[in-house]
């Protein structure tokens, strides 16, 4: 075993069906007296729940968090918690209400309550992404580390069928490039292999029934653990790729991550053979292809075509992303990456 750092991120974790309702109690801990909540509209149930679990503790409600976190969003927001007088946060919701409290808490150093109800993962990342005139930028700072996040798969159970399985790709997408992260280590290793499996068995499980609430429990937990590693150990070339194209073409968060993963993961095997072996178990000798038939046996797009991209945008996407150097386990040159967008735009299997 080589030498490696583990850095384990604080926050406190309540998860299970019901649990929604330890959220004042959690408010207590934190001696948080006026809370001010984000939710998305979608989240009217559990709002509604929330709302009876603070009572007098609830000072404002915020319903219009916005995808990539933009900031003129954030300053609305802020001028309400400021009028509020509110001394911490709850959010409810997918990345975009979680993005939108640690938008706050940068603004703030107020604490966070945060519930998930996909399987983004922002929840336990210290990663903020921030998006301003059209461009976004992504810092990474303990400030916004959520203090508490209570996952109750209860909420997870009306998310459709289809935003189900893009989200549950986006967190597997976190644990495969925590497999061979410059970073990685044996504990990231095992949340990552163990996340994964927990999404792969639970998501046809739930395509064919979004309400199977043990299959709700199993993505909550997989989500959970492919969080911790997108927290813990640095991103390639799948994130950055999502980046790029997120950024540059307005395409959907978690429906590229479902795209571009077993392209990315097929293009840095040769160069990460024995850290990625660690899903054969799981996925077979072929990783990268199982990915790319589950996407399709689960009716999930499959190409950057169908999610609006268009096809002239492929060579500056290749140049942007060439351009742009982080690290990656398999060098990254224009040609390979353009390939490899083409493979994706025209939704045609992965290849190594
Ligand atoms: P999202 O939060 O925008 O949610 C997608 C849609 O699903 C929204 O319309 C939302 O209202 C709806 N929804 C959410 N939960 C629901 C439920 N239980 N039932 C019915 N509808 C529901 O999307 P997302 O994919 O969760 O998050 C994407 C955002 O999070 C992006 O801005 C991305 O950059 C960010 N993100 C950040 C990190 C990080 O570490 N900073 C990690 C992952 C994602």
């Amino acid at each position: 075993m080589n030498l490696f750092v583990y850095n384990a991120n604080r926050g406190r974790v309540i998860f299970g069906r019901g649990s929604l309702r330890q959220l004042s109690g959690e408010a207590e801990r934190l001696s948080a007296k006026r809370l001010l909540l984000i939710c998305a509209p979608s989240q009217a149930d559990p709002a509604a729940i929330i709302v009876s679990e603070l009572g007098d503790r609830l000072v404002g409600i915020f319903p219009r968090p916005a995808m990539h976190t933009p900031i003129e969003v954030t300053e609305e927001a802020l001028r309400l918690l400021r009028s509020s007088g509110a001394d911490g946060i709850v959010a409810v919701g997918g990345g975009s209400a979680i993005g939108l409290a640690k938008a706050l808490a940068l603004r703030t150093d107020l604490p966070q309550i945060v519930i998930p109800t996909t399987y983004a993962g922002s929840e336990v990342t210290p990663v903020i992404g921030e998006t301003k005139d059209g461009a976004k930028s992504t810092q990474t700072t303990l400030k916004v580390l959520p203090e508490v996040v209570i996952y109750d798969p209860n909420l997870s159970a009306t998310l459709p069928k289809a935003i189900s399985v893009t989200s549950g790709f986006n967190a597997m997408a976190h644990a495969v490039e925590a497999l061979y992260a410059r970073e990685r280590n044996p504990i990231i290793s095992l949340l990552a292999v163990e996340g994964c499996r927990a999404l792969f068995e639970a998501l046809p499980a739930i395509a064919t029934n979004p309400g199977d609430i043990e299959a709700r429990d199993s993505a909550l937990y997989g989500a959970w653990l492919c969080g911790v590693c997108l927290g813990s150990v640095g991103m390639a070339l799948h994130h950055k790729l999502c980046h790029t194209l997120g950024g540059t073409f307005g395409l959907a968060h978690a429906p590229t991550h479902t795209v571009i993963l077993p392209h990315a993961l097929a293009y840095n095997r040769p160069a990460a053979r024995p850290q990625l072996d660690m899903l054969v178990p799981l996925l077979g000798e072929n990783p990268a292809r199982r990915l790319f038939d589950l996407a399709a046996s689960l009716d999930a797009p499959q190409s950057l075509r169908e999610l609006g991209m268009p096809e002239a945008g492929i060579g500056p996407a290749a140049i942007i992303a060439a351009n742009n150097p982080y690290w990656n386990p398999r060098q990254l040159d224009e040609a390979s990456l353009h390939d490899l967008l083409d493979r994706a735009w025209h939704g045609l299997a992965p290849t190594e």
